[in-house]
């Protein structure tokens, strides 16, 4: 007998029905089907064991460079790489050119550690300068970040020419640093290209380059290129004249 309650009950009715208009249901159509048409069961994710914290590849890994030899190596001008191997890494040696995997790849995470020389010589460019071309392509630059200015897009972790990271997340010289790279092939339509490559990149654990379109080809002069090539391409090392070091060396094929 809505007449004989009082204002302020009324009030207080109407209160509580506007307070449960705001509440979440707790009864949608959801909760009374079955929960088991939304799982998935098969397949199983195959088991890979991590490396943990020694900083061993993981089960499923292909190991290019385990500290010991040039066995998955070669110079990219042919025959094996004259760079040199101690303590249990490998360095460049000026002037005797790129090396680059003897496998191909294509869709692939890649973890790589490199050193710049802790003894630090020029400035810019000229400071702890390498590179990691993806598919042998799109260079990935390493370089002595810390404290060394140079243009953005030419800065440790950028791809090169193209596209700066998004932080500056660089070790001390003589520090080892990581590479984790996420590496999406281009896709060609013969001479076209149909989808372009992309690339995230964590330095050091930190995220710096995120989906990034790869625009081409990353030359010193001039724009970035379409040029078609095979849909697995070695992964290649650049000799620039710094003595940069690497360690640990692995790759996922995706
Ligand atoms: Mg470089």
């Amino acid at each position: 007998m809505l007449f004989h309650f009082s204002n302020f009950t009324t009030s207080i009715v109407l209160n509580f029905l506007i307070i449960l208009s705001f509440m979440p249901s707790t009864s949608n159509a959801q909760d009374k089907g079955d929960p088991k048409l939304s799982e998935i069961w098969e397949p199983v994710p195959k088991v890979v064991t991590p490396g943990g914290e020694n900083r061993q590849p993981p089960s499923d890994a292909i190991v290019l460079f385990d500290g010991k030899d040039f066995s998955k190596w070669e110079s990219a001008q042919g025959g094996p790489p004259k760079w040199e191997i101690k303590d249990g890494a490998f360095t460049v040696v000026k002037g005797t050119g790129d090396i680059q995997t003897k496998e191909g790849f294509h869709d692939m995470q890649l973890h790589i550690e490199w050193r710049s020389p802790a003894e630090v010589k020029g400035e810019g460019q000229g400071r702890g300068n390498s590179g990691i071309f993806l598919q042998s392509h799109y260079e990935v630059q390493v370089l002595d970040s810390y404290n060394n200015k140079t243009y953005s897009n030419g800065q440790a972790g950028s791809i090169y020419k193209q596209t700066m990271p998004l932080v500056n997340a660089a070790q001390k010289p003589g520090e080892w640093q990581t590479y984790d790279i996420i590496y999406k092939a281009p896709e060609f339509n013969g001479e076209y290209l149909k989808t372009p490559a992309t690339v995230t990149i964590f330095h050091n654990g930190i995220l710096i380059q995120h989906n990034t379109v790869i625009k081409g080809t990353t030359p010193y002069i001039g724009l970035p290129q379409i040029v078609p090539h095979a849909d697995k391409m070695p992964l290649k090392l650049q000799d620039h004249g710094d003595a940069v070091s690497f360690r640990n060396i692995w790759v996922r094929p995706l």
